[in-house]
């Protein structure tokens, strides 16, 4: 039988409603055997995540607030638990719990401890509701003395106790340190959670299911009603996500592609809508509108240095570049022309050190001029496929000067999957809605 592993996210679980929702999807396919859950998430607007409620708990401890103060913190993180383990019905009593978690967080063990509670009572109240064995992350997720993540013990560990278990739920977000202390991935870390998982049970499939119907191709608070992209390779996803999108965990990525297994981003408030299928390779999926997504990021800053017979002066570019290394800053990219080369680099990075950054370039490449000018957007236009189109980048420049924009800074990547356009900041979602209507409208 094929194995699926399913994620719910927060706001998949925020409620009883939801968990009776979420109940449902996983009893209607029996290859759903392992379930990765996230904590209670905002059940409307301004309501707030279990998990931020659990970080305030925790600040407020240290701070040394009253014990009055703190109780009735924690009251209302209880009550969420609570309300839905009434208005299941189930039965079971989490006082015990609640007790020790106190009792943990007033004796410091810490702030992603505290955090990672979120996911490990929101599990056992799934684990309880679905009748599935419970299994807790912090025998099976394993981090090094680093902090970083342990993947190979943690893939030997897991698939030998997931071997034992026919259906499962294991909380997302934490994991253990060899020195015994909790430990959890970034904010939204239940996604790895779910793909380490996947990639243990050799899953056929990873579902993770979320309030959106899928991958959009465009952000929605700037294009309205964005089509859903069908499918998307690992790489395009890689793309748009470091461009600003955001559906997934950029880290859960990984596990499942090297092990080739497809993730299905699904709505769990409409089961029946397709989603987005995230796979390796490509072949057999032909894209519906040439591109697969856009998306897009402000706050870049260039660097252009100038200098006559620039490009027949060997280590130039090195040069250019130690001289950021020095100041610890990264590049995004790396326009250049016979005698300029430009580099593209984030507005936080360099933040503080413009004046520094722009005498080490002088000092060591005693060039005509170096200029810095901050102010720009980025702009991705990502699909497998531009390959086959011909006349991709034509439609994308047009569209944008049709629209009045003046277009500052082109990097195509010679693998052809994106075109990156840079623009003035104020022209950003004007470039966005020029490219979506272009190739989706
Ligand atoms: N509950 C955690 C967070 O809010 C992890 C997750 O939901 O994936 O970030």
């Amino acid at each position: 039988m094929a194995i699926k592993v399913v994620k719910f996210g927060g706001s998949s679980l925020a409620d009883a409603a939801h968990f009776r929702q979420v109940a449902e999807i996983v009893k209607a396919d029996p290859s759903r055997r392992y379930v990765v859950p996230s904590a209670p998430g905002k059940r409307f607007s301004d309501d707030t995540k279990v998990t931020d409620m659990l970080y305030t708990l925790y600040e407020l401890v240290r701070a040394r607030a009253s014990m009055e103060v703190i109780d009735a913190h924690y009251e209302n993180i209880k009550a969420r638990y609570n309300s839905i383990i009434t208005e299941l019905g189930i039965n079971l009593d989490l006082s015990g719990e609640y007790e020790y978690i106190k009792n943990a967080v007033l004796h410091s063990s810490g702030r992603d401890f505290a955090a990672s509670r979120g996911e490990y009572l929101n599990g056992m109240i799934l684990a309880k509701y679905l009748g599935f064995d419970f299994i807790d992350a912090e025998n099976v997720i394993y981090f090094k003395d680093n902090g970083t993540f342990d993947e190979e013990k943690t893939n030997d560990m897991l698939s030998i106790e997931l071997k034992d278990h026919k259906y499962a739920v294991i909380p997302g977000f934490y994991g253990i340190s060899p020195n015994g202390t909790v430990v959890t991935f970034s904010r939204g870390g239940s996604d790895i959670t779910g793909s380490i998982v996947a990639r243990a049970a050799e899953a056929d499939l990873y579902e993770n299911w979320t309030d959106v119907s899928g991958f959009m191709m465009a952000d929605p608070r700037i294009i309205k009603n964005p089509s859903i992209i069908d499918t998307i390779t690992y790489r395009e996803l890689r793309e748009l996500s470091y461009m600003g999108a955001t559906v997934l965990h950029e880290d859960a990525i990984f596990p499942v592609r090297y092990a080739g297994i497809p993730i299905n981003i699904k709505n769990t408030n409409r089961p029946e809508d397709r989603g987005t299928m995230i796979v390796s390779q490509a072949s057999g999926y032909d894209t519906e509108h040439v591109i697969t997504g856009i998306a897009g990021k402000k706050g870049f800053s260039v660097i252009t240095v100038e200098k006559d017979m620039m490009n027949s002066e060997i280590g130039f570019g090195r040069k250019v570049l130690e001289s950021l290394e020095d100041f610890g800053v990264s590049f995004e990219h790396l326009p250049s022309g016979i005698d300029t080369m430009s580099v593209v680099v984030q507005n936080a990075q360099i933040e503080g050190n413009e004046d520094r950054i722009i005498q080490a370039i002088t000092r060591r490449t005693k060039p005509d001029s170096v200029t810095l000018e901050s102010g720009l957007a980025l702009v991705a236009v990502v699909g497998r496929g531009m390959v086959k189109a011909r006349g991709t980048a034509a439609r994308v420049f047009n569209a944008v000067s049709n629209a009045g924009v003046n277009i500052k800074m082109i990097d195509q990547g010679s693998c052809e999957l994106n075109i990156i356009v840079g623009v003035d900041e104020r022209d950003f979602e004007t470039t966005l809605k020029a490219i979506y209507n272009e190739f989706v409208k």
